[in-house]
C-alpha cells in the first residue's frame, strides 16, 4: 500500500463489535479476565495495552515502515525512553542543533544519571564518526533540524552506526514520516514528537517511537510497562484522526513553506534564510535524495536587533505568535528568546541561533494571505 492509503487505514479494522469505522476510544483501565492471569488477547490492564492505542501503534508502524510502534504521552517522553536504553557510563553523540527540550533533558535530567553527551555539526558526516568513544552506545540526529533546518546525511550516519555496532536514532518531527523515513536508510529507532504534523491540529501532546526491529521493540515494550509515560486513549484517537489527513496537509504546508521562501529571499530585510528546498542550502542535495518534499519549517534571520526581531513577531496577524509547530495554522516565534531560551547564549550564537533568527511554521492557508501578513509585519 502506498503512503496516503496507509495513513488512511493501516492498523485500523472496522470494530468487532459493531463494525463501527473509526476505531473506538476504549476508556478504561482494566478489562474482565474469565480465569487468573488469562486476559483476553493480552489486555490485564491498560498501561500494558489499550485498543486505541494498539491501533495508533500499529498505524505509526507501517507509516515509518518499522518492525513495530510505540505511543508514548509526549515527545519528550519517547526521547527519554530511548535513553532508557542505556547504562550510566555510556556515551552519546548529537546534534548540536537540537529541539530545546531535548538539548535540556540531555544535560540536565540524563546527564546527572551518570550519561556524556557530545554535539556535533549534522551537516558533517564525518563528525560524528570523530566524535566517537569506546563507551558511545548512541548517535542521536534530528533532520531538518530545529531550529537551523540543517540536514543530516541519514545513509551516512546510519552505516556509521551499523559499523560500530552503536544503536541510531532519528527524531523525525519535523520531516513527518510523509517526506522521510530514516528506517529505510538503515536508522535503528525513530522518534517523534506526535503534538506537532502527526496530530496536526495543535490539539494535544504526544510521542512515538517506531524500531526497526521486532527486539528491540520488545525493549520499548517493556518500558513502556515500566516506566509508563503512556498516551490515554483519546489523545490516540485524536493523533489517528489526525494522521488520516497527513500526506494532503504536507503537500499544502510544503507548496506554502516554497512560496514565503521565495518572499524571504527577495526581501531587503532578510539576511539569511535556512530552507532545505532552496538550492543554495549547503546540503540541498542530501535532502533532495532523502526527502520526497522540503517541510512546511523554514528560518530566517532579519537584519534586526533582538528587540526589533521580538516587535516583528508581535506584528503578524496570521501567524500566530507561539512555540510548537506542525498545526495546520502558521506560526511565528523568536528562538533566541523562547524555544532556545535555555541554550546558554554563547553556545547558542557558536551554533547559528542570531539575535534577529526568526521561526516559521508554515501552515495550510492561503499562501496570498500568509505572504502579504509578512510583508505587513516587516513594513509598520
Ligand atoms: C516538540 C518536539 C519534541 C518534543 O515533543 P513534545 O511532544 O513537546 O514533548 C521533540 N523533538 C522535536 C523536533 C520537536 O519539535
Amino acid at each position: 500500500m502506498r503512503f496516503g492509503t496507509r495513513a488512511v487505514h493501516a492498523g485500523q479494522s472496522p470494530d468487532p463489535t459493531t463494525g463501527a469505522v473509526m476505531t473506538p476510544v476504549y476508556f478504561t483501565s482494566t478489562y474482565v479476565q474469565e480465569y487468573p492471569a488469562q486476559p483476553k488477547d493480552g489486555h490485564d490492564y491498560t498501561r500494558a495495552k489499550n485498543p486505541t492505542r494498539t491501533a495508533l501503534e500499529a498505524n505509526l508502524a507501517a507509516l515509518e515502515q518499522g518492525a513495530s510502534g510505540h505511543a508514548f504521552s509526549s515527545g519528550l517522553a519517547a526521547v527519554s525512553t530511548v535513553l532508557q536504553l542505556l547504562d550510566a557510563g555510556d556515551h552519546v553523540v548529537a546534534c548540536n542543533d537540537l529541539y530545546g527540550g531535548t538539548r535540556r533533558l540531555f544535560e540536565q535530567v540524563y546527564s546527572r544519571q551518570g550519561l556524556s553527551f557530545t554535539y556535533v555539526d549534522p551537516s558533517r558526516p564525518e563528525a560524528f564518526r570523530e566524535a566517537l568513544r569506546d563507551e558511545t552506545r548512541l548517535i542521536w540526529v534530528e533532520s531538518p533540524t530545529n531550529p537551523l533546518l540543517s540536514i543530516v546525511d541519514l545513509d551516512a550516519v546510519a552505516k556509521l552506526g551499523r559499523d560500530e555496532s552503536i544503536l541510531t536514532a532519528c527524531d523525525n518531527t519535523f520531516a513527518t514520516p510523509c517526506l522521510q523515513n530514516p528506517i529505510a536508510h538503515g536508522f535503528d529507532i525513530v522518534a517523534h514528537s506526535l503534538t506537532k504534523y502527526l496530530g496536526g491540529h495543535s490539539d494535544l501532546l504526544g510521542g512515538a517511537l517506531i524500531t526497526s526491529s521486532q527486539a528491540l521493540g520488545e525493549r520499548i515494550s517493556f518500558l513502556q510497562l515500566a516506566v509508563g509515560a503512556l498516551p490515554g486513549p483519546m489523545d490516540c484517537f485524536l493523533t489517528l484522526r489526525g494522521i488520516k489527513t497527513l500526506h494532503l496537509r504536507m503537500e499544502r504546508h510544503c507548496a506554502n513553506a516554497e512560496r514565503v521562501a521565495d518572499f524571504l529571499e527577495e526581501h531587503p530585510r532578510v539576511k539569511r534564510i535556512y530552507y532545505p528546498g532552496l538550492p543554495d542550502h549547503p546540503n540541498h542535495a542530501v535532502a533532495a535524495r532523502q526527502m520526497s518534499g522540503f517541510g512546511g519549517m523554514l528560518s530566517f534571520v532579519l537584519d534586526a536587533s533582538v528587540e526589533e526581531a521580538k516587535r516583528v513577531v508581535c506584528r503578524t496577524r496570521l501567524f500566530a505568535l507561539a512555540e510548537s509547530l506542525g498545526g495546520v495554522e502558521s506560526l511565528i516565534e523568536h528562538p533566541p528568546s523562547m524555544t532556545h531560551a535555555s541554550v546558554p547564549e554563547e553556545e547558542r550564537l557558536r551554533i547559528g541561533i542570531d539575535d534577529g533568527l526568526i521561526r516559521l511554521s508554515v501552515g495550510v492557508e492561503d499562501a496570498e494571505d500568509l505572504l502579504e501578513d509578512l510583508e505587513q509585519a516587516f513594513k509598520s
